[in-house]
């Protein structure tokens, strides 16, 4: 059984809704610029910079990170 993950609903940087003409931030998909809102629930994420790249936790949805994009 394949869990797929949810829809972005927000935008990472305004947490304002996604609706049609926003686009999702480039820089968001490619991993380079921490996002500031879970993408889920818009809640503000706790960011942390590192060296090699950036780590964000949702306290709902978990932890996400600049190398979980390069999937
Ligand atoms: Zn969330």
């Amino acid at each position: 059984m394949t869990v797929t993950a949810p829809e972005p609903q927000f935008c990472a940087y305004t947490g304002k809704p996604l609706t049609e003409g926003v686009p999702v931030f480039a820089a968001a998909l490619l991993g380079l610029e921490p996002p500031r809102y879970c993408v889920y629930c818009a809640r503000r994420m706790i960011v942390q910079v590192s060296p090699d790249g950036w780590t964000a936790r949702c306290s709902r949805h978990g932890e996400i990170d600049s190398k979980s994009h390069e999937r």
